[in-house]
């Protein structure tokens, strides 16, 4: 699970790492209250899961309470890449010298931690690492060993940061090993013209698996998906992956979900997601599943792919049929049914005829179908 930057925040402050003092709010109102308690002018930020805010104009500059109301009010419900800003951040102002890039990521092929710092942070980060990845260093971390000061010295001085940091970078190492963390990545950390360190902006991932032994989350409180359709499919119970094709995919049991998307890709189309109805053919499963998969607006076929076992078939049809009453099927859908009481699965769609849904008899002729209707469209 990815942190809200004013979440980030707060973790830093109780390890000790400097932040800009901040509050959040919802409301353009509740932005200016805060901006002046913050002492007038401020640094309105948008609260979304995903980076690159600054280029989306998601983060601004307000000189006073009357500024920080307006910003806020334009912040406030914007998309940025599909996310939809719900609340603000306003921050005290820092005056920079120069920015950072400092991260600890894990690196599961190397079964270690990666440093990552340079001193040419900033919203041109990616940048400088496609074109001068010289100026970024790599410092790999034997996780039981851990970011001592002496560590910490030599990634800084690989990085060419100043020495004021390596205080910075031990407490990250902490953050990220006491909060179970895959990622933590400050981007800036600054060096101000008073010459301190100020993380100015903060992205930390938790681990799920930990989130057991984290008293601060909750165990009960399930994990929201970053990813918008994945969290409303989450909502419903549904197992959803949101993938980057064309072809929506739905089927029952993960295995033959996970062949259906080699096939699908093996026909030259690319799946659009991992949906796995499980044992459920109701209605309400199918209508859950159909409009999950819909509301993805990069999808332009479905592909239903049903192995009939414990779940007949033609419970599979009915559930189908009854979900299109509810769900409007506004692209092409193509179904294949086979194993337990297929013929019938089969006539009960034949029977309703709807002009969208087509069937086929095969996976692969199903997947081939769906890629060629994709592409058609
Ligand atoms: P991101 O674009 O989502 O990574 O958002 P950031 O929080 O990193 O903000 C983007 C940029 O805004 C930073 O790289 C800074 O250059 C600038 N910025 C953010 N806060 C301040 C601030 O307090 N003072 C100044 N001068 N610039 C800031
Ligand atoms: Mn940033």
């Amino acid at each position: 699970m990815d942190l809200y930057e004013h979440q980030a925040r707060d973790i830093f402050e109780e390890y000790g790492i400097t932040v800009p003092r901040a509050e959040v709010t919802d409301s353009p109102e509740g932005a200016r209250v805060i901006a002046r308690r913050l002492g007038g002018s401020v640094v309105v930020k948008a609260q979304v899961r995903t980076g690159g805010r600054g280029k989306a104009g998601g983060v601004a500059l307000a000189a006073d309470p009357a500024a920080a109301e307006r910003t806020a009010r334009r912040i406030l419900g914007m998309d940025i890449k599909g996310h939809t800003v719900g609340t603000v951040m306003l921050a005290q102002p820092v005056a920079i010298a120069r920015e950072f890039y400092v991260s600890y990521v894990l690196d599961r092929a190397a079964g270690r931690f990666l440093a990552i710092a340079s001193a040419e942070g900033g919203m041109e980060i990616e940048e400088v690492a496609a074109r001068r990845p010289e100026a970024v260093a790599r410092i790999p971390v034997d996780p039981a060993e851990g970011v001592t000061s002496a560590t910490a010295a030599r990634i800084a001085r690989a990085a060419g940061l100043p020495p004021q940091t390596v205080d910075t970078l031990v407490r990250l190492w902490q953050v990220l090993i006491r909060e179970d963390a895959l990622l933590v990545e400050v981007n800036p950390l600054v060096l101000t013209e008073q010459g301190r360190i100020v993380a100015l902006d903060g992205k930390v991932t938790l681990d799920d698996n930990a989130r057991f032994r984290q008293a601060r989350w909750g165990a009960d409180d399930p994990a929201v998906p970053d990813d918008p359709l994945e969290a409303a499919a989450a909502a419903k119970g549904l197992n959803y992956v949101r993938l980057d094709g064309e072809v929506g995919v739905i089927g029952n049991g993960a295995g033959l979900v996970m062949s259906t998307l080699d096939v699908v890709a093996g026909c030259g189309a690319r799946p659009a997601d991992f949906l796995d109805i499980g044992g459920g053919a109701s209605a309400r499963t199918m209508a859950d599943a159909l409009s999950v998969v819909l509301a993805d607006p990069a999808v332009k076929s479905v592909l239903v792919n049903v192995f009939g076992g414990i779940t007949a078939c033609d419970a599979v049809a009915d559930g189908i049929v009854r979900a299109l009453d509810t769900v409007r099927l506004t692209r092409p859908l193509v179904v294949r049914l086979d194993g337990n009481n297929a013929a019938r699965g089969r006539a009960v769609l034949d029977a309703h005829a709807h002009p969208l849904v087509r069937q086929a008899t095969t996976m692969d002729g199903a997947a081939r179908a769906a890629a060629h209707l994709a592409h058609a469209s």
